[in-house]
Protein backbone atom coordinates (compact mmCIF):
# COMPACT_ATOMS: atom_id res chain seq x y z
CA UNK A 1 0.00 0.00 0.00
CA UNK A 2 1.35 3.43 -0.78
CA UNK A 3 1.48 6.04 1.82
CA UNK A 4 -0.09 9.10 -0.54
CA UNK A 5 -2.98 8.23 -2.47
CA UNK A 6 -4.18 9.29 -5.80
CA UNK A 7 -7.76 11.40 -6.07
CA UNK A 8 -9.89 10.11 -8.53
CA UNK A 9 -13.56 10.74 -8.74
CA UNK A 10 -13.75 11.80 -4.98
CA UNK A 11 -12.32 8.71 -4.04
CA UNK A 12 -8.81 8.27 -2.55
CA UNK A 13 -7.14 5.36 -4.53
CA UNK A 14 -4.28 3.05 -4.34
CA UNK A 15 -2.28 0.89 -6.96
CA UNK A 16 -0.70 -2.28 -6.97
CA UNK A 17 2.22 -0.63 -8.46
CA UNK A 18 4.11 1.75 -6.49
CA UNK A 19 6.77 4.69 -7.35
CA UNK A 20 9.72 5.15 -4.56
CA UNK A 21 9.81 8.90 -3.59
CA UNK A 22 13.71 9.76 -2.64
CA UNK A 23 14.71 12.31 -0.43
CA UNK A 24 17.67 14.28 -2.72
CA UNK A 25 19.75 15.58 0.40
CA UNK A 26 20.04 11.49 1.65
CA UNK A 27 19.37 9.42 -1.78
CA UNK A 28 16.78 7.52 1.37
CA UNK A 29 13.05 6.79 0.10
CA UNK A 30 11.01 8.89 2.09
CA UNK A 31 7.61 8.00 0.78
CA UNK A 32 6.15 5.50 -1.55
CA UNK A 33 2.78 6.81 -3.73
CA UNK A 34 0.98 4.66 -6.24
CA UNK A 35 1.63 3.96 -9.99
CA UNK A 36 -1.62 4.77 -12.16
CA UNK A 37 -2.77 2.10 -14.32
CA UNK A 38 -4.07 2.90 -17.66
CA UNK A 39 -7.74 1.75 -16.60
CA UNK A 40 -7.23 4.44 -13.10
CA UNK A 41 -6.31 6.66 -15.85
CA UNK A 42 -9.30 6.00 -17.95
CA UNK A 43 -11.26 6.47 -14.43
CA UNK A 44 -9.91 9.69 -13.99
CA UNK A 45 -10.94 10.74 -17.56
CA UNK A 46 -14.39 9.39 -17.13
CA UNK A 47 -14.89 10.64 -13.79
CA UNK A 48 -14.19 14.65 -14.93
CA UNK A 49 -16.22 13.62 -17.74
CA UNK A 50 -18.96 13.33 -15.43
CA UNK A 51 -18.38 16.41 -13.49
CA UNK A 52 -17.73 18.79 -16.13
CA UNK A 53 -21.59 19.76 -18.09
CA UNK A 54 -22.76 20.40 -13.75
CA UNK A 55 -19.51 22.52 -12.88
CA UNK A 56 -19.28 24.11 -16.58
CA UNK A 57 -22.33 25.88 -15.74
CA UNK A 58 -22.15 27.04 -12.56
CA UNK A 59 -21.63 30.79 -12.55
CA UNK A 60 -18.28 31.53 -12.87
CA UNK A 61 -18.30 33.68 -9.46
CA UNK A 62 -19.11 30.09 -7.85
CA UNK A 63 -16.37 28.59 -9.25
CA UNK A 64 -14.07 31.61 -8.23
CA UNK A 65 -15.46 31.68 -4.74
CA UNK A 66 -14.41 27.78 -4.51
CA UNK A 67 -10.64 28.29 -6.02
CA UNK A 68 -10.35 31.09 -2.91
CA UNK A 69 -11.47 28.09 -0.61
CA UNK A 70 -8.65 26.16 -2.14
CA UNK A 71 -6.15 28.70 -1.40
CA UNK A 72 -7.24 28.98 2.34
CA UNK A 73 -7.05 25.33 2.63
CA UNK A 74 -3.32 25.37 1.77
CA UNK A 75 -2.74 28.38 3.85
CA UNK A 76 -4.50 26.31 6.72
CA UNK A 77 -1.90 23.63 5.63
CA UNK A 78 0.71 25.50 5.11
CA UNK A 79 3.27 23.85 7.62
CA UNK A 80 2.12 20.57 6.66
CA UNK A 81 2.73 21.37 3.00
CA UNK A 82 6.28 22.71 3.61
CA UNK A 83 7.65 19.93 5.35
CA UNK A 84 6.42 17.37 2.24
CA UNK A 85 8.26 19.88 -0.20
CA UNK A 86 11.34 19.96 1.68
CA UNK A 87 11.64 16.10 1.61
CA UNK A 88 10.58 15.44 -1.98
CA UNK A 89 11.88 18.52 -3.66
CA UNK A 90 15.14 18.83 -1.24
CA UNK A 91 14.54 22.80 -0.96
CA UNK A 92 15.46 25.11 1.76
CA UNK A 93 12.71 25.85 4.43
CA UNK A 94 12.55 29.24 3.40
CA UNK A 95 11.98 28.31 -0.52
CA UNK A 96 9.31 25.78 0.26
CA UNK A 97 7.16 28.73 2.88
CA UNK A 98 7.44 31.26 -0.64
CA UNK A 99 6.27 28.29 -3.09
CA UNK A 100 3.47 26.94 -0.65
CA UNK A 101 2.73 30.80 0.70
CA UNK A 102 3.11 31.70 -3.88
CA UNK A 103 0.46 28.91 -4.54
CA UNK A 104 -2.19 30.67 -2.37
CA UNK A 105 -1.41 34.06 -3.54
CA UNK A 106 -2.04 32.28 -7.03
CA UNK A 107 -5.28 30.87 -6.33
CA UNK A 108 -6.82 34.19 -5.17
CA UNK A 109 -5.63 36.34 -8.32
CA UNK A 110 -6.41 33.86 -10.59
CA UNK A 111 -9.92 33.52 -9.14
CA UNK A 112 -10.03 37.67 -9.56
CA UNK A 113 -9.07 37.40 -12.90
CA UNK A 114 -12.10 37.96 -16.05
CA UNK A 115 -13.33 36.16 -18.43
CA UNK A 116 -16.55 38.28 -19.40
CA UNK A 117 -17.45 38.29 -23.25
CA UNK A 118 -15.98 41.14 -25.20
CA UNK A 119 -17.70 43.48 -27.61
CA UNK A 120 -16.08 42.88 -30.84
CA UNK A 121 -18.41 45.30 -32.95
CA UNK A 122 -21.50 47.10 -32.32
CA UNK A 123 -22.77 49.51 -35.25
CA UNK A 124 -26.23 49.69 -36.90
CA UNK A 125 -25.45 46.14 -38.60
CA UNK A 126 -24.62 43.91 -35.91
CA UNK A 127 -23.48 43.07 -32.77
CA UNK A 128 -19.86 40.92 -32.37
CA UNK A 129 -18.93 39.89 -29.26
CA UNK A 130 -16.33 36.83 -28.23
CA UNK A 131 -17.08 34.23 -25.45
CA UNK A 132 -14.87 32.33 -23.73
CA UNK A 133 -16.15 28.83 -23.06
CA UNK A 134 -14.51 25.73 -21.30
CA UNK A 135 -13.06 22.72 -23.18
CA UNK A 136 -13.75 19.94 -21.08
CA UNK A 137 -11.32 17.86 -19.39
CA UNK A 138 -8.06 19.21 -18.95
CA UNK A 139 -4.61 17.46 -18.65
CA UNK A 140 -1.96 18.76 -16.56
CA UNK A 141 1.20 17.50 -16.71
CA UNK A 142 3.89 19.04 -14.19
CA UNK A 143 7.36 19.15 -13.49
CA UNK A 144 9.99 18.55 -10.46
CA UNK A 145 11.63 22.09 -9.88
CA UNK A 146 8.04 23.98 -8.34
CA UNK A 147 5.89 20.76 -7.87
CA UNK A 148 3.13 22.45 -6.03
CA UNK A 149 2.95 25.58 -7.28
CA UNK A 150 3.14 24.89 -10.93
CA UNK A 151 0.69 21.87 -11.00
CA UNK A 152 -2.20 24.00 -9.15
CA UNK A 153 -1.21 27.20 -10.70
CA UNK A 154 -2.60 25.06 -14.15
CA UNK A 155 -5.48 23.69 -12.08
CA UNK A 156 -6.59 26.92 -10.45
CA UNK A 157 -7.09 28.65 -13.90
CA UNK A 158 -9.03 25.33 -15.49
CA UNK A 159 -11.26 25.64 -12.36
CA UNK A 160 -12.18 29.04 -12.76
CA UNK A 161 -12.29 28.64 -16.65
CA UNK A 162 -15.16 25.73 -15.91
CA UNK A 163 -12.75 23.12 -17.01
CA UNK A 164 -12.26 19.28 -14.90
CA UNK A 165 -9.01 18.29 -14.33
CA UNK A 166 -6.86 15.59 -14.71
CA UNK A 167 -3.73 16.40 -12.63
CA UNK A 168 0.06 14.40 -13.10
CA UNK A 169 2.87 15.29 -11.28
CA UNK A 170 6.58 15.00 -11.51
CA UNK A 171 7.43 10.99 -10.47
CA UNK A 172 10.12 12.62 -8.35
CA UNK A 173 7.82 14.69 -6.71
CA UNK A 174 4.62 13.77 -6.78
CA UNK A 175 3.92 14.04 -2.72
CA UNK A 176 2.68 17.29 -1.96
CA UNK A 177 0.62 17.24 -4.88
CA UNK A 178 -1.58 14.38 -3.82
CA UNK A 179 -1.68 15.55 -0.58
CA UNK A 180 -3.19 18.85 -1.69
CA UNK A 181 -5.67 17.02 -3.94
CA UNK A 182 -6.60 15.19 -0.78
CA UNK A 183 -7.13 18.47 1.38
CA UNK A 184 -9.20 19.75 -1.70
CA UNK A 185 -11.40 16.55 -2.17
CA UNK A 186 -14.42 17.28 0.19
CA UNK A 187 -14.55 21.15 -1.13
CA UNK A 188 -15.21 20.50 -4.72
CA UNK A 189 -18.02 18.14 -6.53
CA UNK A 190 -16.23 14.46 -6.99
CA UNK A 191 -14.48 14.15 -10.44
CA UNK A 192 -13.59 17.95 -10.96
CA UNK A 193 -10.04 17.75 -9.61
CA UNK A 194 -8.49 14.17 -10.11
CA UNK A 195 -4.54 13.49 -9.38
CA UNK A 196 -3.08 10.74 -10.78
CA UNK A 197 0.49 10.00 -10.31
CA UNK A 198 3.05 7.71 -12.70
CA UNK A 199 5.93 8.06 -14.95
CA UNK A 200 6.69 9.27 -18.08
CA UNK A 201 4.37 6.86 -19.68
CA UNK A 202 1.46 7.81 -17.62
CA UNK A 203 2.07 11.50 -18.88
CA UNK A 204 1.99 9.89 -22.23
CA UNK A 205 -1.36 8.16 -22.22
CA UNK A 206 -2.74 11.42 -21.04
CA UNK A 207 -1.62 13.15 -24.15
CA UNK A 208 -3.27 10.64 -25.95
CA UNK A 209 -6.48 9.93 -24.20
CA UNK A 210 -9.09 10.71 -26.41
CA UNK A 211 -11.36 12.14 -23.25
CA UNK A 212 -8.98 15.00 -23.11
CA UNK A 213 -9.38 18.49 -24.55
CA UNK A 214 -6.09 19.93 -23.69
CA UNK A 215 -2.87 19.17 -22.35
CA UNK A 216 -1.04 22.43 -20.15
CA UNK A 217 2.29 21.40 -19.77
CA UNK A 218 5.56 22.96 -18.33
CA UNK A 219 8.67 20.69 -18.30
CA UNK A 220 11.42 20.50 -20.37
CA UNK A 221 11.47 21.08 -24.19
CA UNK A 222 12.37 18.06 -25.42
CA UNK A 223 8.63 16.68 -23.94
CA UNK A 224 7.14 19.71 -25.13
CA UNK A 225 7.91 19.00 -28.53
CA UNK A 226 6.90 15.29 -27.87
CA UNK A 227 3.27 16.08 -26.49
CA UNK A 228 2.96 18.81 -29.56
CA UNK A 229 3.60 15.93 -31.97
CA UNK A 230 1.38 13.77 -29.76
CA UNK A 231 -1.19 16.15 -29.30
CA UNK A 232 -1.81 16.41 -33.04
CA UNK A 233 -3.24 12.82 -32.82
CA UNK A 234 -6.54 14.17 -31.41
CA UNK A 235 -6.22 17.80 -31.76
CA UNK A 236 -5.70 18.90 -28.36
CA UNK A 237 -5.15 22.03 -27.76
CA UNK A 238 -2.00 22.77 -25.88
CA UNK A 239 0.13 25.24 -23.55
CA UNK A 240 3.13 24.52 -23.47
CA UNK A 241 6.19 26.43 -20.76
CA UNK A 242 9.67 25.16 -21.63
CA UNK A 243 13.33 25.15 -20.51
CA UNK A 244 14.88 28.57 -20.91
CA UNK A 245 18.76 29.05 -20.91
CA UNK A 246 18.26 33.12 -19.74
CA UNK A 247 20.79 36.19 -20.68
CA UNK A 248 21.15 38.93 -18.38
CA UNK A 249 22.97 41.98 -19.73
CA UNK A 250 24.86 43.91 -17.60
CA UNK A 251 25.94 47.27 -19.32
CA UNK A 252 28.83 49.51 -18.06
CA UNK A 253 26.49 52.30 -16.30
CA UNK A 254 25.23 49.91 -13.81
CA UNK A 255 26.92 49.33 -10.26
CA UNK A 256 27.76 46.10 -9.93
CA UNK A 257 27.91 46.18 -6.15
CA UNK A 258 24.30 47.29 -6.15
CA UNK A 259 22.77 44.56 -8.01
CA UNK A 260 25.06 41.63 -7.33
CA UNK A 261 22.76 40.23 -4.40
CA UNK A 262 19.47 40.35 -6.91
CA UNK A 263 21.92 38.48 -9.87
CA UNK A 264 23.03 36.47 -7.25
CA UNK A 265 19.99 35.04 -6.07
CA UNK A 266 17.79 35.40 -9.65
CA UNK A 267 20.73 32.90 -10.93
CA UNK A 268 20.44 30.17 -7.65
CA UNK A 269 17.61 30.44 -5.96
CA UNK A 270 16.06 26.54 -5.59
CA UNK A 271 19.71 25.71 -6.43
CA UNK A 272 19.50 27.35 -10.33
CA UNK A 273 16.82 25.03 -10.73
CA UNK A 274 13.99 27.56 -11.97
CA UNK A 275 12.95 28.14 -16.04
CA UNK A 276 13.74 31.72 -15.97
CA UNK A 277 16.45 31.85 -13.17
CA UNK A 278 19.83 33.67 -15.01
CA UNK A 279 21.46 31.31 -17.10
CA UNK A 280 24.26 33.59 -18.84
CA UNK A 281 25.53 36.21 -16.96
CA UNK A 282 26.77 39.17 -20.19
CA UNK A 283 28.67 41.80 -17.94
CA UNK A 284 30.47 44.74 -19.97
CA UNK A 285 33.83 44.90 -19.90
CA UNK A 286 34.43 47.68 -18.06
CA UNK A 287 32.29 46.41 -15.01
CA UNK A 288 33.49 42.78 -15.61
CA UNK A 289 35.72 42.46 -12.45
CA UNK A 290 33.73 44.14 -10.26
CA UNK A 291 30.65 41.80 -10.94
CA UNK A 292 33.02 38.78 -10.41
CA UNK A 293 34.22 40.01 -7.53
CA UNK A 294 30.92 40.71 -5.58
CA UNK A 295 29.40 37.79 -6.87
CA UNK A 296 31.97 35.40 -5.66
CA UNK A 297 31.25 37.10 -2.27
CA UNK A 298 28.16 36.52 -2.10
CA UNK A 299 28.52 32.58 -3.32
CA UNK A 300 30.99 32.02 -0.50
CA UNK A 301 28.62 33.17 2.57
CA UNK A 302 26.15 30.47 1.33
CA UNK A 303 25.75 27.81 3.07
CA UNK A 304 24.47 24.46 0.81
CA UNK A 305 23.37 21.49 2.99
CA UNK A 306 19.32 19.53 3.78
CA UNK A 307 16.83 21.85 3.24
CA UNK A 308 15.35 20.42 6.46
CA UNK A 309 18.20 22.47 8.12
CA UNK A 310 16.98 25.79 9.01
CA UNK A 311 20.84 27.15 8.00
CA UNK A 312 20.17 25.91 4.84
CA UNK A 313 20.55 28.70 1.86
CA UNK A 314 20.64 26.32 -1.14
CA UNK A 315 19.52 22.76 -1.23
CA UNK A 316 20.53 19.51 -3.17
CA UNK A 317 19.92 19.20 -7.39
CA UNK A 318 16.29 17.37 -7.13
CA UNK A 319 17.64 14.15 -8.87
CA UNK A 320 19.73 11.50 -10.08
CA UNK A 321 19.77 12.54 -13.37
CA UNK A 322 19.98 16.15 -12.94
CA UNK A 323 23.08 15.71 -10.79
CA UNK A 324 24.69 13.71 -13.84
CA UNK A 325 23.77 16.37 -16.18
CA UNK A 326 25.23 19.62 -13.66
CA UNK A 327 28.31 16.92 -13.31
CA UNK A 328 28.73 16.80 -16.67
CA UNK A 329 28.51 20.05 -17.61
CA UNK A 330 31.10 20.99 -15.01
CA UNK A 331 33.39 18.18 -16.54
CA UNK A 332 33.13 20.00 -19.93
CA UNK A 333 33.95 23.47 -18.58
CA UNK A 334 37.16 22.43 -16.80
CA UNK A 335 38.56 20.38 -19.62
CA UNK A 336 37.96 23.88 -21.45
CA UNK A 337 40.36 25.32 -19.14
CA UNK A 338 37.42 27.82 -17.39
CA UNK A 339 38.48 30.32 -14.33
CA UNK A 340 36.24 28.86 -11.72
CA UNK A 341 35.61 31.89 -9.17
CA UNK A 342 33.70 29.40 -6.94
CA UNK A 343 32.67 25.81 -6.83
CA UNK A 344 33.12 23.43 -9.53
CA UNK A 345 34.05 20.35 -7.19
CA UNK A 346 31.16 17.82 -6.04
CA UNK A 347 31.29 16.65 -2.54
CA UNK A 348 31.81 12.99 -2.11
CA UNK A 349 28.74 12.29 0.20
CA UNK A 350 25.08 11.09 0.07
CA UNK A 351 23.00 13.16 -1.39
CA UNK A 352 22.83 15.69 -4.75
CA UNK A 353 24.65 18.23 -3.39
CA UNK A 354 26.68 20.52 -5.98
CA UNK A 355 28.43 23.97 -4.49
CA UNK A 356 27.58 27.16 -5.86
CA UNK A 357 29.88 27.42 -8.99
CA UNK A 358 30.52 30.83 -10.68
CA UNK A 359 32.98 30.52 -13.90
CA UNK A 360 34.41 33.35 -15.70
CA UNK A 361 35.53 33.70 -19.33
CA UNK A 362 33.13 31.34 -19.96
CA UNK A 363 32.20 31.35 -23.96
CA UNK A 364 29.46 30.26 -26.49
CA UNK A 365 30.66 26.73 -27.70
CA UNK A 366 31.00 25.70 -23.95
CA UNK A 367 27.89 23.10 -22.71
CA UNK A 368 27.40 25.31 -19.78
CA UNK A 369 26.67 28.64 -22.01
CA UNK A 370 25.00 27.16 -24.52
CA UNK A 371 22.58 24.60 -22.54
CA UNK A 372 20.23 24.89 -19.55
CA UNK A 373 22.41 23.77 -17.33
CA UNK A 374 19.31 23.61 -14.40
CA UNK A 375 21.79 24.11 -11.64
CA UNK A 376 23.76 26.04 -9.46
CA UNK A 377 26.13 27.05 -11.95
CA UNK A 378 26.68 30.34 -13.36
CA UNK A 379 28.82 31.18 -16.45
CA UNK A 380 29.79 34.80 -16.56
CA UNK A 381 30.63 36.08 -19.92
CA UNK A 382 32.79 38.99 -20.78
CA UNK A 383 31.55 41.49 -23.50
CA UNK A 384 32.03 44.84 -25.10
CA UNK A 385 29.73 45.97 -28.01
CA UNK A 386 26.17 46.50 -26.90
CA UNK A 387 24.41 45.32 -29.90
CA UNK A 388 26.63 42.74 -30.32
CA UNK A 389 25.74 41.54 -26.79
CA UNK A 390 22.15 41.37 -28.11
CA UNK A 391 23.00 38.88 -30.83
CA UNK A 392 24.84 36.69 -28.70
CA UNK A 393 22.10 36.69 -26.38
CA UNK A 394 19.64 35.57 -28.96
CA UNK A 395 21.83 33.20 -30.58
CA UNK A 396 19.95 30.43 -28.40
CA UNK A 397 17.19 27.90 -29.16
CA UNK A 398 15.56 28.78 -26.24
CA UNK A 399 13.61 32.39 -25.68
CA UNK A 400 11.90 32.32 -21.99
CA UNK A 401 12.92 35.57 -20.31
CA UNK A 402 16.11 37.78 -20.76
CA UNK A 403 16.79 41.15 -19.09
CA UNK A 404 19.15 44.50 -19.56
CA UNK A 405 20.81 46.07 -16.00
CA UNK A 406 21.83 49.56 -16.57
CA UNK A 407 21.48 52.81 -14.86
CA UNK A 408 20.18 54.50 -17.53
CA UNK A 409 16.24 52.85 -17.92
CA UNK A 410 14.96 54.15 -21.08
CA UNK A 411 18.12 52.18 -22.65
CA UNK A 412 17.57 49.03 -20.81
CA UNK A 413 14.17 49.32 -22.08
CA UNK A 414 14.88 50.21 -25.37
CA UNK A 415 17.70 47.01 -25.79
CA UNK A 416 15.50 44.46 -23.59
CA UNK A 417 13.07 44.66 -26.28
CA UNK A 418 15.45 43.51 -28.79
CA UNK A 419 15.80 40.38 -26.97
CA UNK A 420 13.55 37.68 -28.73
CA UNK A 421 11.98 36.29 -25.23
CA UNK A 422 8.58 36.01 -24.37
CA UNK A 423 9.04 38.58 -21.16
CA UNK A 424 11.89 41.20 -20.86
CA UNK A 425 12.84 43.01 -17.34
CA UNK A 426 15.32 45.77 -16.94
CA UNK A 427 17.07 45.48 -13.34
CA UNK A 428 14.95 42.78 -12.54
CA UNK A 429 15.09 38.50 -13.93
CA UNK A 430 12.59 36.20 -12.74
CA UNK A 431 9.25 38.21 -11.58
CA UNK A 432 6.39 36.02 -12.41
CA UNK A 433 2.87 36.85 -11.01
CA UNK A 434 -0.45 35.28 -11.33
CA UNK A 435 -1.83 38.47 -12.95
CA UNK A 436 0.85 38.90 -15.86
CA UNK A 437 0.76 36.67 -18.69
CA UNK A 438 3.86 34.27 -18.98
CA UNK A 439 4.77 32.25 -21.66
CA UNK A 440 8.08 31.69 -23.64
CA UNK A 441 9.47 32.42 -27.51
CA UNK A 442 11.19 29.84 -29.75
CA UNK A 443 11.52 26.22 -27.76
CA UNK A 444 10.73 27.51 -24.71
CA UNK A 445 7.07 27.30 -25.52
CA UNK A 446 3.93 28.55 -26.68
CA UNK A 447 1.13 29.82 -24.78
CA UNK A 448 1.02 31.65 -21.97
CA UNK A 449 0.23 31.02 -17.81
CA UNK A 450 -1.23 33.96 -16.05
CA UNK A 451 -3.71 37.20 -16.08
CA UNK A 452 -6.93 36.99 -18.45
CA UNK A 453 -5.01 35.48 -21.35
CA UNK A 454 -3.25 32.87 -19.48
CA UNK A 455 -7.38 31.92 -18.13
CA UNK A 456 -8.22 32.48 -22.19
CA UNK A 457 -5.98 29.45 -23.04
CA UNK A 458 -8.08 27.66 -20.95
CA UNK A 459 -11.17 27.79 -23.41
CA UNK A 460 -12.47 27.76 -26.80
CA UNK A 461 -13.20 30.96 -28.37
CA UNK A 462 -16.96 31.36 -29.22
CA UNK A 463 -17.25 34.32 -31.79
CA UNK A 464 -21.44 35.26 -31.61
CA UNK A 465 -22.58 37.55 -34.23
CA UNK A 466 -25.97 38.77 -34.48
CA UNK A 467 -27.48 40.65 -37.04
CA UNK A 468 -29.59 43.76 -36.31
P1 LIG B 1 10.34 16.76 -18.05
O1 LIG B 1 9.95 17.26 -19.39
O2 LIG B 1 11.33 15.67 -17.97
O3 LIG B 1 9.05 16.23 -17.26
C1 LIG B 1 7.94 17.02 -16.97
C2 LIG B 1 6.71 16.15 -16.83
O4 LIG B 1 6.41 15.54 -18.09
C3 LIG B 1 6.83 15.01 -15.84
O5 LIG B 1 5.61 14.92 -15.13
C4 LIG B 1 7.06 13.81 -16.72
O6 LIG B 1 6.66 12.58 -16.13
C5 LIG B 1 6.20 14.14 -17.92
N1 LIG B 1 6.58 13.48 -19.19
C6 LIG B 1 7.80 13.03 -19.57
N2 LIG B 1 7.75 12.55 -20.83
C7 LIG B 1 6.47 12.72 -21.26
C8 LIG B 1 5.81 12.46 -22.50
N3 LIG B 1 6.43 11.94 -23.55
N4 LIG B 1 4.50 12.79 -22.59
C9 LIG B 1 3.85 13.36 -21.56
N5 LIG B 1 4.43 13.62 -20.37
C10 LIG B 1 5.72 13.31 -20.23
O7 LIG B 1 10.79 18.07 -17.25
P2 LIG B 1 11.41 18.16 -15.78
O8 LIG B 1 12.78 17.61 -15.84
O9 LIG B 1 10.42 17.61 -14.80
O10 LIG B 1 11.45 19.74 -15.55
C11 LIG B 1 12.57 20.53 -15.81
C12 LIG B 1 12.33 21.35 -17.07
O11 LIG B 1 11.13 22.10 -16.94
C13 LIG B 1 13.42 22.38 -17.31
O12 LIG B 1 13.75 22.38 -18.69
C14 LIG B 1 12.74 23.71 -16.94
O13 LIG B 1 13.28 24.84 -17.58
C15 LIG B 1 11.33 23.44 -17.37
N6 LIG B 1 10.40 24.33 -16.66
C16 LIG B 1 9.74 25.26 -17.41
C17 LIG B 1 8.89 26.18 -16.75
C18 LIG B 1 8.15 27.24 -17.52
O14 LIG B 1 7.22 27.82 -16.98
N7 LIG B 1 8.53 27.54 -18.75
C19 LIG B 1 8.72 26.10 -15.37
C20 LIG B 1 9.40 25.12 -14.66
C21 LIG B 1 10.23 24.22 -15.33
Amino acid sequence: MADYKMTIGGELVDSNQTLDVINPATEQVFATCPEATKEQLDAAVEAAQTAFPDWSRRPIDERKDLVRQLAAKVAEHRDELIGLLVKEQGKPISNATKEVEFTSYFAMTTAGLNLAPEVLRDDDQMKVEAHYKPLGVVGAIAPWNYPLLLAYWKVFAALVAGNCVVLKPSPYTPVTTLKAAQLFNDMLPPGVLNVVSGGDELGRWIVEHPGIAKISFTGSSATGKKIAAAAAGTLKRVTLELGGNDAAVVLDDADPEEIAEKIFWTAFNNSGQICMAIKRLYVQEAVYDRMCDALTKLAEGVTVGDGGDETSMLGPVQNQMQFDRVCGILEDTKQRGRRFLTGGEVPEQPGYFVPVTLVAEAEEGDRLVDEEPFGPVLPIIKFNDVDEVITRANASEYGLGGSVWTNNIERGQELAAKMDSGTVWVNQHSVVLPDIPFGGAKNSGLGCEGADEGLKNFCQLQVVNVAK
